[in-house]
């Protein structure tokens, strides 16, 4: 049998004529530039995140560097991120010229640790980017407060959890700005690259969404030094028919984690640990094991599909030796690096496939402990 980590496949076959009629649509328009599309999609997203504004962009990664622009974050300015996260979180410091600041995660959650924050909050610290982490919003109230009591701005990088939610309130919508990301393997994945920008501050909003036309308000009349990234009309046609089954493809989401929680718990692995407050939306469902890259080859040779999220976290990254961490500084995030892996997790797996990833699991420590 084969199972892959996500299959895009079974999931466009349920949807395929609808989605052709969407985009046939578009190309009878000729619409391609902030189409009609794209606003239904900014008023049907910042009303299904609750934030008062929803500016589509070209990708998350680019919503995060539009995020921090607004901000003025720039040479000479400290961003406080975690280092288990995907580059772009980095990078957008980086490409700003500011400096990112390393806290090492909370090992359970995988998330940012708040105990580690104030630490390293100096007068330079201008942002947090906390990152919502596989599908779990981040420990938001004691990074909120640390916040207010230091004047420091919030983007929460929700591009792993659109529609969790954390004490009653959506990611994204709770900091200054939010970032989502729909790039295929996320939870609303486009067909291509487009990302979104959430925030209920309407003058960061304002900001946002002239930087993302090159700074123009009026056209050919630069107020800012903006760039392009706006989000096509295409993937916003295409977001609108998928958007339609977010709360279904959420809810089996969280059936198949349950299924695979009760029937993983018996064993070596850790499955994903979920906070009491938090609603997580399991973008990918993670568990951790000693002998990872073991049980990561026995599965491939079974035909499953698994993924490393991450094999080597931002203070190790070659391009980022000048900032001077070592290996040891960020023990959490590296012992993450060595132990997780994610398994097959997306609405259409079938409970044949799933029972099947269960006793391939079950097999590999029966086997490696019997070998013994
Ligand atoms: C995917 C992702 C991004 C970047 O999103 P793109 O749309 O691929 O540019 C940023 N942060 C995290 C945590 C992500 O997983």
């Amino acid at each position: 049998m084969k199972v892959p980590l996500l299959d895009l496949q079974a999931q466009y076959s349920t949807i395929k004529n609808e989605v052709q009629q969407a985009i046939d649509a578009v190309l009878a328009s000729q619409n391609f530039i902030l189409g009609g599309q794209v606003e239904e999609l900014e008023a049907r997203m910042s009303h299904f995140c609750k934030a008062k504004a929803a500016i589509g962009v070209a990708s998350g990664t680019d919503a995060l560097l539009l995020s921090l622009m607004a901000l003025d974050i720039g040479k000479g300015d400290e961003v406080i991120t975690t280092p288990y996260t995907f580059f772009a979180t980095v990078g957008s410091i980086v490409r700003l010229g500011a400096t990112p600041v390393f806290v090492d995660i909370d090992p359970k959650t995988f998330n940012i640790d708040p105990a580690k924050i104030e630490e390293k909050i100096t007068p330079r610290t201008r942002a947090i980017i906390p990152v919502h982490l596989f599908g779990q919003v981040a420990d938001m109230d004691a990074i909120l407060g640390l916040a207010r009591r230091y004047n420091i701005a919030i983007v929460e990088d929700a591009a792993q959890a659109l529609g969790a939610v954390y004490k009653g309130q959506v990611a994204g919508s709770i900091g200054d700005l939010g970032i989502l990301s729909f790039y295929p393997s996320k939870n609303l994945g486009a067909y291509g690259d487009a990302g979104m920008v959430l925030t209920n501050n309407e003058e960061l909003a304002e900001k946002v969404s002239i930087l993302r036309v090159h700074g123009s308000k009026t056209r050919y009349y630069h107020t800012m030094v903006g760039i392009n990234s706006r989000l096509d009309t295409l993937q916003a046609a295409i977001l609108l028919v998928k958007l339609n089954y977010i709360d279904q493809w959420r809810q089996r989401r969280r059936e198949i984690a349950r299924l695979y929680d009760k029937d993983l718990q018996n064993t070596p692995v850790t499955c994903p640990y979920v906070c009491k407050q938090n609603d997580s939306v399991y973008t990918y469902y993670v568990i951790r094991t000693k002998g990872r890259d073991t049980l990561k080859d026995y599965l491939t040779e079974a035909g499953i599909g698994t993924a490393v999220y991450y094999p080597l976290p931002m203070h190790m990254q070659e391009c980022l030796r000048y900032l001077n961490y070592r290996e040891g500084s960020m023990p959490e995030a590296e012992g993450a690096s060595r132990e997780t892996l994610a398994i097959p997790l997306y609405p259409e797996i079938t409970e044949e496939q799933r029972g099947y990833v269960v006793e391939n699991i079950k097999r590999f420590f029966s086997s490696k402990f019997s070998s013994r």
